[in-house]
Formats: C-alpha cells, structure tokens, sequence
C-alpha cells in the first residue's frame, strides 16, 4: 500500500523538511513510512496561507458552507475502507474499530453542516424601545489544532468540523506516532479554497511551534495533562483562545440492585470499556467501583468474559484487541501492573504478551486488591487495564469517584433512578454514563472537569469554542440620553 507522506500547504501537497519521522506498525514493529516533519519555515509559510484564506472562508454563507461540509462527510465515507486500513496500520486496533472512527467523522460533518447554518448568534431584548440589540457570533480566524494518536482522525474532525462550519481556516498537527491517516485525507477539502484546511507532519516542536504562533488566533488540544498545559501557557501568554482536551481515570460504579443477568450486561460493558482500543481511550475506564454484595459475582464474570475475548492481527475479523500503540505505552501500563502487584494487588488474569514475539500485544488484566494509593488507581493507565474495588455503598463510591484530580467521563450501572439521578448530580466529570458506557453524540458536549480539561468539543457548545461573541446594539434614534452629562 503507498502513503501520503506529503503535507497540505496552500493547496499544494509538499515535502515536510524537518525532522524525519518513521512510523511503526505496531502488529509487526516494521517501520512502514518516513514522513518529513514540518520545518519552522514551513509552518510560518502554512499560518500566511491559513491567514490569507480566513476572510474569504469567514464570508461565506453558513448556507452554502453545508454542502461543502457534506461533501467533505461524502468524500470521507467513500474512503473508509482506505482510513481504516492506515488507523490500524498506524495504531494496531482492530480494523472495525477503525472503519466505525472514520463513520463518526462523517457524521461530525453532516452534524456541524447542519447546526452551523441554523444561528450565528441572537437577539436580545434591548435596554430602550427604539432600539435593536443582537449578538453575533464571528469565526476566530485561524484555528491551530494539536492531536493525540489514540483516535487520531476523530480527534481531529471533533475541532475540524466545527471550526470550519463556524468559518475558520485551519492549521491542524496529527501526532508524529500517527502522520499517514491526516496526510492521506488531504484530498477531502479539495472543494474548499486553497489554504482553508492546512495539515502538517510533526512532533512537539511544530506543535508547540502552532500554540505559540502569532498568527494562530485560537488553539485546539487534545492530549495528556502535561503537554497541554504547556500549550495553555503558550496561548495565555499572547492571548490567544484556547480549549484543552486532556487525560482522564474514569471510574466505573457497579451498584448492587441490577439482578444477576443486569451484573453480567455490567462485566461485558465494563470490559469494553476498558479494553476499547486497548484501553487506550481519553474515557477508558481505569478504576471499577463495585457494591460489597456483587463484588465477587462481577469480578468472575469480568475475568471469564476477558479471557474469552480474542487478542490477535487487528486485521483479522475475530481478533477484539490488537498490540498496544508502542513499547512505550505497554511499558507503562505494564509498570503501574508489575507496582500494585508488588505492593499486595492480585493480577486474576493477562499481563502476558498472548503468545506474540513481535508487536506490543498486552493480554487484558484484571486484579483485584489494589492499595488505594497504588498509581494503578490515581494516574492514567491507558491500557487494557481493570483494577476492581469493593465499596459498601453509593456514598463511598461517589467519593472515590471525585476523589482524583480528573474528571473527564464516568459510567454507573444501576436501576434504582435515585441512585442514578445522584450519580448525575454528584459526579464531577464532563460526561455520565448510566446503564450504557462510553456512548458520545454529536449533538453534546464532550470534555473535562478539573484537570482532564478546560472548554468542550461537540454540541453546541462545540461550535462556540470556535466562535467570538460580539454584541451590536443599535439605536434607531440620534438623541441625547438622559444619563450624560450634565449630572447637575
Ligand atoms: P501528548 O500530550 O503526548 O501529545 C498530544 C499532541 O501534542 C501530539 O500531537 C504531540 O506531538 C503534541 N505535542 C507534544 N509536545 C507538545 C508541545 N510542547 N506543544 C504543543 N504540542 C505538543 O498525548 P498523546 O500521548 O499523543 O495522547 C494520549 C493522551 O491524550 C492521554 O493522556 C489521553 O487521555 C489524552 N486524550 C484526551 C482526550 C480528551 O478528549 N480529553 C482524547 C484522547 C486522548
């Protein structure tokens, strides 16, 4: 299969100049391509183009934006089976997964296409009679967007979309572990004007080159707690608007009034949402909260359903978990294992490499009888980790649940509704998942509490955090009012 290596300047697809990136397989540890990254001059001469577009994309009517952001969604799905292959080349999941990601951002499109032509702000009411009072929402202009690896096209149509819709250019960096699914979709803003969508090859230098730039008027992250906060302080200090996505260590309540058929609906749930991806997901779930009387119960069923699952080639159809991403991710994930084991932590099943002399394959475990400050339980995991703990009552695993310095998503199975209106009330995290873990709509808000992020992609609030609200009051009357001067 050949890959796009080039990067999408102006229109043109160009050579990257700067550092040479090789990107791994993570199935095979075969290095599959060599992309050029971005050079300073480069991105200089992107933001120039991105700048020179902004006016003409900002005129547009919202109206005839849709199509074109149709036609982006039509182009995308027509390259599915493309996009999957490159995802899973790229990150090791399997190609399922991968063709659903590709489907969701089709759907962001046709979603933002719509809800962006139906207001560009309100009216209202005025402090005087004669007059009109009206807020109107404006594009920033150019919209740097930085990404993680981990869903790398969805994380990036999450800002695309909306940024577009709302009449911004773009400049926008995929991760340097996953180039080729960006590059290969240069081709889908081939309707839009030249310098509308611009996408660079690189690693943290063009991306801490994108947050600090002086003529990227908005940043868009998503990424771990540290590096966003440094591009938080990159764009504070010149000003420039700003949404962070970041890490999470999402807690999983298992209450104990769902019956015996609900606690086993409750442990297939639970392990997906753990091992999605390889546990590799901002929403995986990293610490689970079970009721005291289940507490055995779910733990045999979680462990029986995660050794049946399949762990394998990502592109064969059976295979449920592919490789992790790198040797570094599984190094880390095996790490926080190996700790809480050492301090007393039971490992029921996985921690192997399921058989695989190549390729960063990490059977799913589960452990029980992890100490309640073991990192296992406090910082994020992302991998296909499920450390289980008993709690008495809701009270203790709400507590336990806000107890963390996170709070991005969390998921609660329970059929009593007061449990579950309590969960939703009481929670501190962008999202709560009752009765059904890890499902996003485009029509709501996605994001964090606390350190897991500050603003919210999707809904829409989504497409605010890509607009300025300006207020225009007028007075159809030239008089003068009472309130001047003189006071006396
Ligand atoms: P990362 O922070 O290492 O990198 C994210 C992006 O930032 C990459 O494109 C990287 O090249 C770039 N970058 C690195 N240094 C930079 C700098 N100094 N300035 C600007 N950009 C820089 O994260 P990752 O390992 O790629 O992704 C995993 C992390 O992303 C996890 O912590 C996960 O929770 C988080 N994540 C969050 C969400 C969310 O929506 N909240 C979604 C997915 C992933």
């Amino acid at each position: 299969m050949g890959y796009e290596t080039r990067c999408l300047i102006g229109g043109e697809l160009v050579e990257g100049v700067g550092e040479p990136i090789e990107v791994e397989n993570p199935a095979t540890e075969e290095i599959v391509a060599t992309v050029g990254s971005a050079s300073s001059q480069q991105l200089d001469l992107t933001v120039e183009k991105a700048t020179g577009a902004k006016a003409g994309w900002a005129s547009v009517p919202a109206v005839d934006r849709a199509p074109l952001l149709h036609g982006i969604a039509t182009a995308l799905r027509e390259k599915t089976s493309e996009l999957a292959l490159l995802m899973t080349t790229e990150i090791g999941r399997p190609l399922s997964e991968s063709a659903d990601e590709v489907e969701w951002c089709a759907a962001c499109f046709d979603y933002y296409a719509e809800v962006a032509r139906s207001e560009i702000g309100r009216v209202i009411p005025p402090i005087e009679a004669s007059q009109f009072s009206v807020v109107v929402k404006e594009p920033h202009g150019v919209v740097g967007c930085i990404v993680p690896w981990n869903f790398p096209l969805l994380l990036l149509v999450w800002k695309l979309a909306p940024a577009l819709a709302a009449g911004n250019t773009i400049v926008a960096k995929p991760s340097e572990l996953t180039p080729l699914s960006t590059l290969a979709i240069g081709e889908v803003f081939s309707e839009l004007p030249a310098g509308t969508v611009n996408l660079l090859a690189g690693g943290g230098e063009v991306g801490a080159g994108i947050s600090g730039h002086p003529g990227i008027d908005c940043v868009a992250f998503t990424g771990s707690v540290p590096t966003g906060q440094k591009v938080g302080v990159a764009a504070a200090s010149r000003n420039a608007r700003v949404n962070l996505e970041m890490g999470g260590k999402d807690p999983f309540i298992v209450c104990d009034d769902i019956g015996a058929e609900g606690l086993e609906v409750a442990a297939r749930g639970g392990a997906w949402a753990a091992y999605l991806n390889a546990g590799q997901v901002c929403t995986s779930s990293e610490r689970f909260y079970v009721m005291e009387s289940v507490f055995d119960d779910y733990v045999n069923a979680f462990v029986e359903h995660t050794r049946s699952l399949v762990i394998g080639d990502p592109l064969e159809s059976a295979t449920d978990l592919g490789p992790m991403v790198s040797a570094i991710q599984r190094g880390k994930a095996v790490g926080q294992v190996e700790d809480a084991v050492a301090s007393g932590a039971e490992l029921l099943t996985g921690g192997g490499n399921a058989g695989f002399e190549k390729g960063h394959y990490l059977e799913p475990c589960v452990l029980t009888g992890v100490k309640p400050e073991a990192d296992l339980l406090r910082e994020e995991t992302f991998g296909p980790v499920a450390p289980i703990v008993p709690v008495k009552d809701l009270d203790e695993a709400i507590a336990l649940a806000n107890g963390l310095d996170f709070g991005l998503g969390a998921n609660i199975y329970t059929r009593d509704l007061k449990r579950a209106i309590r969960c939703v009330k009481e929670v501190r995290s962008g999202s709560v998942w009752i009765n059904d873990p890890l499902t996003d709509n485009d029509a709501g808000p996605f994001g964090g509490f606390k350190n897991s992020g500050i603003g919210r992609e999707l809904g829409t609030e989504g497409l605010d955090a890509f607009r300025e609200a300006k207020h225009a009051h007028i007075d159809t009357e030239i008089e003068v009012k009472e309130w001047w001067y003189p006071y006396g």
